[in-house]
């Protein structure tokens, strides 16, 4: 089944303790998109960037199974730009600059051929835009999911609220899901954030793995256990695409397999941190991903007796 992901398309600067980078490809969609694509082709995309933005880059989206009729390349304008510094860490970053440039304009345009798209990743971006993208789907999706974060929950918050209650599922990481609902027990954070629309939450917890919460049932997923993680920039937006590829790819949204999904997600996660940028993400073997989900396979089955 056919995925369409929006989301920033962008030139990241980072800053790790392990070095530095000037700007190179990054965005919301770019992660998204790039995972998806060991899943589901083509990936649908629909976002914006500036004249600025190296042809070589879209090439390398196509190379990887990305449709980009729905990618606007304004002329005369400059793309997005963002540059963050992770602390000694890993896990906790400071935002140093976000210049919206294109973002802050954009107007989504989605080709017909993108319609009729069954799964639908509105990846970080203006919750107007979200919104609108949704809106201008002639059929809904029959996932549709949503990642945000702080910087829009300060930026637009009643338009984020909008948003949110509009979609299925909400991605997002421990610390956005304290902040939008005010409560530090991720449980009660949760039923309060389910509370405003969305009937699946996956909070997202870094190191830590990833909780998926639908009615009463809660599933828990590790993250991989690695020696270093270089750069952790794009990892949940890596997750979501690794999540919804698999999802778009079998085409069940049970919770059951909604697990599946997240062990994938959580494997081409696991990746991404592995190098800079979207570096790992390219050229990857199946054969890697699948070693990849044997070893979460491993790292958390147990054969268990229980005493009687
Ligand atoms: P993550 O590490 O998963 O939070 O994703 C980092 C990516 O999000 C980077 O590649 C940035 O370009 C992108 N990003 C950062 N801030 C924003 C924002 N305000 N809107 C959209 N994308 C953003």
């Amino acid at each position: 089944m056919s995925l369409l992901v929006i989301g920033s398309v962008a030139f990241d600067a980072i800053e790790t303790p392990f070095g530095k980078t000037d700007k190179i490809i990054g965005g919301a969609a770019t992660y998204i998109s790039l995972s998806a694509s060991y899943f589901a082709q083509p990936v649908n995309l629909v976002a914006v960037v500036g004249e600025d933005f190296p042809h070589n880059d879209i090439e390398l989206l196509r190379s990887h199974g990305v449709d980009t009729e729905g990618l606007q390349i304004r002329i005369g304008e400059k793309s997005f730009f963002w540059k963050g510094r992770y602390h000694n860490d890993m896990n906790s970053r400071d935002t140093l600059a976000t210049e919206l440039n294109v973002l802050g304009t954009f107007d989504p345009v989605i080709p017909n051929a993108y319609q009729g798209c069954e799964f639908l990743m509105l990846g970080n971006l203006a919750p107007s835009v979200q919104q609108t993208v949704l809106n201008r789907m002639f059929k809904r999706p029959k996932l549709v999911a949503m990642d945000t974060m702080n910087f829009w929950m300060e930026v637009s918050p009643s338009e984020l609220s909008q948003a949110i209650a509009m979609v299925d599922m909400l991605i997002i990481n421990d610390e956005e899901a304290r902040q939008l609902s005010g409560e530090y027990s991720l449980v009660k954070a949760a039923r309060i954030i389910r509370d405003m629309g969305p009937k699946f939450l996956i909070i997202k917890k870094g190191e830590h793995g990833a909780l998926l919460f639908h009615g009463a049932n809660i599933f828990f997923s590790p993250a991989l256990p690695l020696e270093d993680v270089f750069d952790p920039t794009g990892a949940g937006d890596t997750f979501a695409g690794g999540f919804m590829g698999y999802l778009a790819k079998t085409g069940d949204i049970s919770f059951d397999n909604m697990k599946r999904a997240i062990i994938y997600g959580s494997a081409m996660a696991s990746f991404c941190v592995e190098k800079f940028g979207t570096e790992r993400l390219i050229g990857l073997l199946q054969q890697e991903i699948s070693d990849r989900v044997s070893d979460f396979i491993m790292l958390s089955q147990i054969d268990m007796e229980f005493i009687s």
